[in-house]
């Protein structure tokens, strides 16, 4: 039997605004636990909320970017549960009347788009958090209880652990881009939950779901979900059946384990937030928030084809960060070689990132050094392979890519007289070579252009060797 996985995912995202939901308190990551609260985050009786405008104003712009439908009236509602990271014993969210509904996010999967349903999207507060300290115990830090967050709850259109990372990097970038969140993983400013189940192939039911909560990198997302699925389908297979129940994803052991059995939301007793008048917006206003929307990355993408010529693969790659395109933009700006400037923004720069562990954000060196770089290959200063060395370098940061060919005399050998004699004492030295191309064995050329290379630790001009290693060799079969 053939079985199919069927994933729906929630994504919470912290949204960049200074100040919390209901009060002034600063939303500002990695001060001093329980140093930006009040009265009002929380949660002390008497205390009356008043919701931050921004809050609205990017959870719209973020459910325009999700192509959704923006409700002109919603309304804010209790969640009640009890846990000892929220002090209010309730989390002020929304329930039957969402802010957005009804979006759609295209993926794409081997060469093929396939739309992904939103099914809603909600703006809420967040919870504080626990810190457990081996020595004191189990200490909390309510500095984010009443961050923003929006919630994305998407329709299980999902098949499998490769579309959902996908997906979830697309709603990850197209964030990004709006300038809703600043979306670092590290920090918990995005997290993914995750609703597994599987299924007959060819079945229409959809299976019992597993829940898999805070998920915060895309390798563990991709990772928890093969591994969920694949522990269903043993299940189903001996017969058993599954628990609706929420799990705990364990990235260092590469396990899942039953953590509680999944409440429904009845269990929640949600109610209307009697502190809050509803949320009311007009179609000016949503309009308006349209016109702040930044080029997207689809648009961007069919641009940068148009216009700088350059392929699908490369297009969708730089596109994929707001930081990479805007890179790729401005160094183009500055060197017109578009196909150049993508090569190393896919390849090169990416793997020295990640060897440093740094971001297209913390990248040590400017677009104009780029340029710079790319410049110097085009004017035949040195070979792309010396390239290759400078780039190491720049990311050294020992200086700009003139100064480095500099203080490593790395400049290939632009002197014609010097090349040549070098040439001439190489095919003086290799009799057999010359031989061989007179008998037309045209490969020789190969080997005396590796040793005139091997001679000039690669300085030689390629083009300018080859040239005069021609002239040189028919000279000599013609004495
Ligand atoms: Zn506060």
């Amino acid at each position: 039997m053939e079985y199919e996985v069927v994933v729906g995912m929630e994504i919470h995202a912290e949204l960049l605004t200074n100040t919390k939901i209901f009060c002034s308190c600063p939303t500002k990551f990695g001060d001093p636990e329980n140093t930006h609260t009040c009265p009002v985050c929380l949660g002390m009786p008497g205390v009356l909320p008043v919701l931050n405008k921004a809050v609205v104003h990017y959870a719209v712009r973020a459910g325009l970017a999700l192509n959704c439908k923006i409700a002109n009236f919603s309304k804010m509602d209790r969640k009640n549960y009890f846990y000892p990271d929220l002090p209010k014993a309730y989390q002020t969210s929304q329930y039957d009347r969402p802010l957005c509904l009804g979006g759609t996010v295209n993926i794409n999967v081997n060469g093929k788009t396939k739309p992904i349903g939103i099914t809603r999207i909600h703006i809420e507060e967040d919870a504080g958090k626990l810190l457990h300290e081996s020595s004191d115990g189990t200490l909390v830090d309510v500095n984010r209880c009443g961050v923003p967050l929006i919630e994305i709850v998407s329709e299980p259109d999902i098949r499998g652990p490769e579309e959902a990372r996908i997906f979830a990097e697309k709603v990850r970038n197209t964030l990004e881009y709006t300038g809703v969140s600043d979306c670092k993983m590290e920090e918990g400013s995005i997290r993914f939950d995750v609703n597994v189940s599987v299924r007959e192939k060819g079945s229409e039911k959809l299976g019992t779901r597993t829940e898999m909560k805070n998920l915060n990198s895309f390798r563990a997302l991709e990772r928890a979900i093969k591994y969920e699925s694949k522990r269903q389908i043993i299940e189903l297979k001996k017969g058993h059946s599954i628990i609706q129940e929420t799990r705990k994803w364990d990235d260092v052991k590469g396990i899942s384990s039953a953590m509680r059995s999944k409440e429904d939301a009845q269990d929640y007793r949600y109610f209307p937030e009697p502190d809050l008048v509803p949320i009311v917006i007009s179609d000016d206003e949503i309009e308006k928030e349209k016109s702040k929307l930044p080029e997207m990355p689809e648009a961007k993408k069919e641009r940068y084809m148009a216009e700088y010529n350059l392929p699908e693969y490369d297009a969708n790659l730089i596109t994929s960060t707001k930081e990479t395109a805007r890179f790729f933009e401005s160094t183009v700006n500055i060197c017109n070689h578009p196909k150049q400037v993508a090569n190393w923004l896919m390849v090169d720069i990416p793997a020295h990132l990640k060897e440093k562990d740094l971001t297209m954000d913390t990248i040590p060196f400017s677009p104009e050094e780029l340029a710079e770089l790319i410049n110097l290959i085009q004017d035949g200063t040195i070979s792309g392979k010396i390239a290759k060395s400078v780039m190491e370098k720049m990311f050294d940061g020992e200086g700009t890519p003139k100064e480095i060919v500099k203080k490593n005399n790395w400049a290939q050998m632009q002197d014609t007289g010097e090349l040549k004699s070098i040439i001439e004492k190489i095919v003086q030295d290799n009799p057999k070579s010359v031989s061989d191309i007179a008998a037309g064995n045209k490969k020789a050329y190969g080997f005396l252009t590796g040793q005139v290379m091997k001679a000039t630790k690669g300085k030689a001009n390629p083009q300018l060797a080859n040239k005069i290693i021609r002239e040189v060799v028919s000279k000599k079969i013609n004495e």
